[in-house]
């Protein structure tokens, strides 16, 4: 089979995934599920750096994947990354800044660190961001493509709601990456990146139905994956929603 051929293959198993759960099965055949490590398709992830408890939690975080050695978020980086501006910094054992590629023209905003990125150091590693990377193969991207931050750059204690206080200090970080990437179109994570950001008070339901821009950049609205992981019926909507990426990408919009 060419390589073309089997990469339309995975993005089509992915789509099919992502809409319809976790079990395919082609009658008579073969059937396999994609669950299982072993017959499922391999799915290109970028793996975060190994873990190692003795290993000190700086060097955990590779800063090459957190400002790509792009020169302003570097000092950004630098700038920012001991912040204590708010009691968070006193739980928190990494500050996860972001992650991903400094020139992308997509930007994804999430919420706040979950207990694995605190651990780790970069957003979105857990299972939440494991479903990220599956929405992103299904629109033929990877990590490397896009950058992904967060409205919080450290863990809430028990994974809470951000505190308006903890976003009033946070958030000129995030509107500061933003300005420094430039993204083409941005993509908000769930009802809180996009509250916060679009400074309103709608329904997820009322801002995903809507168009909105953000400092005039094409801003769409969807599910968070973890939202997804709760509930898979909301993946086909958490679709409809990508495909408005799709043609953004495509240069259709
Ligand atoms: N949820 C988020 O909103 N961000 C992360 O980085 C991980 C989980």
């Amino acid at each position: 089979m060419n390589e073309k051929l089997i990469d339309d293959i995975k993005h089509l198993l992915q789509w099919y995934r992502l809409n319809y759960g976790e079990t395919l099965s082609i009658p008579g055949e073969l059937s396999f599920d994609l669950e299982d490590e072993e017959t499922a398709p391999a799915i290109p992830v970028l793996q975060p750096a190994a873990v190692s408890r003795e290993a000190d939690r700086e060097s955990l975080a590779d800063p090459l994947k957190i400002h790509g050695d792009h020169p302003r978020l570097k000092s950004f980086y630098e700038e920012i990354r001991n912040c204590r501006n708010c009691d968070l910094s006193q739980s928190r054992k990494h500050f996860v800044f972001g992650m991903g590629n400094p020139q992308a023209d997509i930007m994804f905003i999430g919420e706040a660190p979950g207990r694995d990125e605190d651990e780790q150091g970069f957003p979105f590693v857990g299972r939440a961001g494991k479903l990220l990377d599956k929405m992103l193969f299904a629109l033929g991207l990877k990590r490397e493509d896009i950058y992904i931050a967060n409205v919080l750059k450290c863990r809430p204690p028990g994974n809470r709601d951000p505190l308006p206080d903890e976003v009033l200090q946070c958030e000129p970080y995030l509107q500061q990456q933003l300005a420094i990437i430039q993204p083409r179109v941005v993509v908000a994570l769930g009802r809180i990146a996009a509250q916060v950001l679009l400074k309103s008070g709608d329904s997820l339901k009322i801002l995903r139905e809507s168009e909105h821009s953000y400092n005039g950049i094409p801003f769409i609205v969807t599910y968070h994956p973890a939202a997804l992981l709760r509930n898979s019926g909301w993946k086909a909507l958490a679709w409809h929603d990508l495909k408005k990426l799709k043609k953004h990408i495509a240069g259709e919009l």
